[in-house]
């Protein structure tokens, strides 16, 4: 298969967008939506190979090939497996603007839908909001849009740390707070009063978040535990102590961290 010959090929091909990756966005073809075309995918999983150039990619190396904007990649050894084509943008900036789109609250999924699709709803700027809980039944508890949008003004504007011992491991990141006696006892809190206002005010907030993420989360199991999980623009948020008084942290990591080594569990799917 020539180059032009694949520019033809790729151009009467269904697209659709992979859902499942929503920080690496991309779009697929299937051989089973059209297996007529059996010869010419393996011709052309066949040109990435020769005419492409190698991508790392997590642990793997890929071969890539771009073609007009976007860039294309197969996974099936040997060549003859191929039945499915992988496609996002060659542009690095521009999918990374499309990743932080499709993991924002904005994003509108439709089923079926190609990763133009996606493109023109951040073009067009238009879409309605719609709820991005989780995975829940749809009979699970489920905050208000005003109770998710404070809850998302409360999470940025903290100052979240990154957990570098858990790097390559579990990447997350966490914010600390803690109530004013601890603080006294770790010197620092000088105030007078057994709990100070300036305290009292970002303990109160804390606690209000920490109990929203466990009366709304769903059930998430790693390692043998299971924790409360709030899930939201493509994160995941878990606090950790109990009871409430010695609830410290305040974690949160990619729903879909390529980095994560330990297999996440969701119990309330
Ligand atoms: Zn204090």
């Amino acid at each position: 298969m020539t180059l032009e010959h694949a520019e033809s090929f790729i151009s009467y091909l269904r697209w659709q967008y992979a859902k499942t990756y929503p920080s690496y966005p991309h779009e697929y073809t299937c051989l089973s939506w059209q297996p007529e075309i059996k010869q010419q995918m393996i011709d052309f999983a066949r040109l990435i190979q020769e005419a492409g150039y190698t991508e790392r990619f997590g642990k793997r190396d890929y071969r890539v090939l771009v073609i007009g904007n976007m860039k294309y990649w197969t996974m099936d050894f040997p060549l003859e497996n191929t039945d499915l084509i992988n496609r996002t943008y060659a542009d690095e900036q521009f999918r990374a603007k499309v990743a932080s789109y499709v993991q924002s609250g904005k994003f509108n999924y439709t089923k079926g839908m190609s990763l133009a699709d996606v493109t023109k709803q951040i073009e067009s700027g238009t879409t309605d909001f719609i709820v991005p809980v989780g995975n829940l039944p749809s009979d699970f508890l489920q905050p208000s849009l005003e109770e998710l949008n404070e809850f998302r003004s409360y999470i940025a504007k903290l100052k979240w740390q990154t957990a570098k011992t858990f790097e390559n491991f579990s990447p997350h990141q966490y914010v600390l707070n803690f109530p004013c006696w601890k603080m006294k006892e770790d010197g620092k809190c000088k105030g007078e009063d057994e709990t100070c206002a300036e305290c009292k005010e970002q303990r109160d907030e804390f606690e209000k978040w920490v109990l929203f993420i466990r009366k709304y989360g769903e059930r998430c199991k790693m390692l043998k535990t299971v924790y409360i999980v709030f899930c939201i623009d493509g994160r995941q948020y878990w606090t950790m102590g109990d009871p409430l008084e010695t609830t410290w942290v305040l974690n949160r990591a990619l729903i879909d961290e390529p980095r994560r080594v330990p297999k996440l569990e969701w119990l309330d799917k």
